[in-house]
């Protein structure tokens, strides 16, 4: 296809709405064991590890590093909690993003920290006929995660397209970074709790799915 495009999704707050669960886990799990990490510390620190997250704010804290066993512990028990709070809904209209880049004949791919070996497996459970198991690019296809670029130069080298023709949706300040670092055009939908301006790296940012949408279709 002549005027082909590549769509680059990343998932956690583009396609599910799981971040509100992520800051809610690792606030109350922090906070039982005498560390500070607010809702807005959570979105900004989006993409990074448990273990670096964990580690800085024993560093705030009690000015020490973090012991193995006290970051398993309190990775451990963020990770049973997040799970007990269920399954994120998708992010309101992101199906009609979707479905509209598809009807373009666009490539869809999903470009994602997670390492979930089910993936592909939710994705066509809540997104029907959307995904395809060889465009996406998880954990387990790169060295290092975002904000390296690695993941979004391993999508645009698969996708065989330009990078003008490829395109980052990102939600956070680490994914904007991996997306514009790999050379790619960034627009950021603010889907969370963060402003305007902590999203400022991309290319364009908008409040919505629907407002992304909107211009898409200019
Ligand atoms: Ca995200």
């Amino acid at each position: 296809m002549a005027n082909q495009q590549a769509y680059f999704f990343d998932m956690d707050g583009v396609l599910f709405d799981s971040m509100p669960h992520h800051a809610i886990a690792w606030e109350e799990v922090m906070k039982k064991h005498g560390l500070s990490f607010t809702a807005r510390d959570c979105y900004i620190n989006e993409g990074r590890t448990g273990e670096s997250v964990i580690r800085e704010a024993m560093w705030k804290a009690r000015n020490r590093d973090a012991r193995p066993d006290e970051i398993e512990q309190i990775y451990a028990e963020k990770s049973a909690y997040f799970h007990q709070l269920g399954e994120a809904y998708p992010i309101p209209n992101v199906a009609d993003v979707l479905q509209y880049v598809q009807s373009c004949g666009h490539q869809i791919w999903v470009v994602t920290g997670s390492g979930q070996r089910t993936l592909i497996d939710s994705l066509h459970a809540v997104f029907p006929n959307i995904f395809q198991r060889d465009r996406m690019i998880t954990a387990f296809d790169v060295t290092h995660g975002k904000p390296d670029p690695e993941p979004y130069l391993k999508a645009w080298e698969r996708s065989g397209l330009p990078k003008e023709k490829c395109f980052v949706i990102e939600n956070a300040p680490l994914g904007i970074r991996a997306g514009k670092a790999a050379g790619l055009t960034v627009y950021a939908v603010n889907t969370g709790i963060l402003t305007r301006e902590d999203l400022a790296q991309a290319d364009q940012v908008f409040n919505s799915m629907t407002e992304l949408l909107m211009f898409l279709k200019q």
